[in-house]
């Protein structure tokens, strides 16, 4: 509905809002990443000014200029003024250190005021002022108290949507005012679905998109676009494929290549420990006679290769470890050493099972 993929009673419950000029002034809208939780604030936007006789058509000017995705720099595709798009900075600093880049990703007392500001002016175009707030976890105190003051009284024409996967980050006060919607991971097989509607896409590519997706739908087209993303994949399978093989000690060598500091590779650390989960997670699948579950279909022949001799106890032990260490690399510890302490706990592969 409203060329949403997924959350089909959601849409109805919001239409049923929109037709009885009932809509809340503030919502929260939760859910993993690229399950579609901006979407579903730029389609009810949409399904509010777009002219056409059945709204949204997502394809007139209006519906465009709302969420215009044939420009590719996401920051200059909302061109509506009256549908504005505030989001955590991310701006990088070369010779900064890590931690003011952390302090970076978040949203500052100084875009509230912004926001403030601007829903002061009456819609310039549309019957509505819409202002979507990504990450709104990521707030700054001063910020969160700041926001608190807006959503006490904002004018008639103002709606909010705050969006974020960590609700539980947000405080309190500013939860209770906003009607909260949590948007549950799509089926996989709606996700197909929407994918199989593009004749440019494989079929196969399609299928193993909507699986690696988990629930997210816009993750699912993002890898449909993104061939590098597939190659990272493939290098990374690989190297995990050829790191299990190894001995301890050449191993512990292994683990010295994530060495280093910076943003940029704990972020990439963190990549390649999330797809350590999803192929270890196949290989206890395959272990315990699940392989109907398994998400990196591509590669079944490799992972059941593993799992023939490993212990599923091993391999439970060390998904508890790689999702520990995660924690510890967010939470700024040294690199190097948490790969170190991770990589000895990876099973290693034995003929006696
Ligand atoms: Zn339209």
């Amino acid at each position: 509905m409203w060329g949403v993929t997924g959350h089909d009673k959601i849409i109805s419950h919001l239409e049923n809002s929109v037709v009885n000029s009932s809509l809340a002034h503030s919502f929260l809208i939760t859910g993993i990443d690229g399950v579609g939780k901006k979407e579903l604030a730029v389609a009810l936007a949409r399904r509010l000014f777009c002219q056409s006789d059945d709204p949204p058509c997502n394809s007139c000017n209006v519906c465009r200029k709302i969420y215009d995705t044939s420009v590719r720099d996401e920051s200059i595709r909302f061109k509506h003024p009256d549908v504005i798009y505030v989001t955590w900075m991310t701006e990088k600093d070369e010779e900064d250190s890590e931690k003011t880049y952390l302090k970076k990703n978040a949203i500052v007392i100084e875009q509230i005021r912004d926001i403030k500001a601007q829903m002061a002016t009456a819609p310039f175009e549309g019957p509505a002022r819409f202002f979507i707030i990504d990450h709104a976890d990521s707030m700054t105190p001063g910020a969160s108290n700041a926001l608190l003051k807006i959503l006490e009284e904002p004018p008639e024409y103002v709606h909010f949507f705050l969006l974020s996967d960590k609700p539980g980050n947000i405080i309190d006060t500013i939860v209770s005012r906003c009607q909260r919607i949590d948007l549950l991971p799509v089926p996989v097989e709606i996700i197909e679905n929407h994918l199989f509607e593009n004749p440019e896409y494989d079929h196969d590519k399609a299928v193993l998109a909507a699986h690696l997706s988990n629930g997210a739908p816009v993750k699912a087209e993002r890898f449909m676009n993104d061939q590098k993303w597939w190659d990272t994949r493939n290098s990374s399978i690989a190297e995990m494929l050829s790191v299990v093989k190894l001995s301890p000690a050449a191993r512990f060598d292994y683990a010295a290549s994530f060495k280093g500091q910076g943003a940029d590779k704990r972020n990439s650390i963190i990549d390649t420990l999330d797809l350590w989960l999803t192929l270890w997670r196949d290989i206890l699948l395959i272990n315990v006679g699940l392989s109907d579950n398994v998400i990196n279909r591509d590669y079944f022949a490799d992972l059941s290769g593993i799992a023939e001799y490993t212990l599923a106890k091993d391999i439970k032990n060390f998904l508890f470890a790689i999702k520990q260490s995660m924690g510890f690399i967010k939470g700024n510890a040294n690199m190097q050493l948490t790969m170190e302490v991770l990589i000895m706990d990876m099973p290693v592969l034995s003929s006696q099972k």
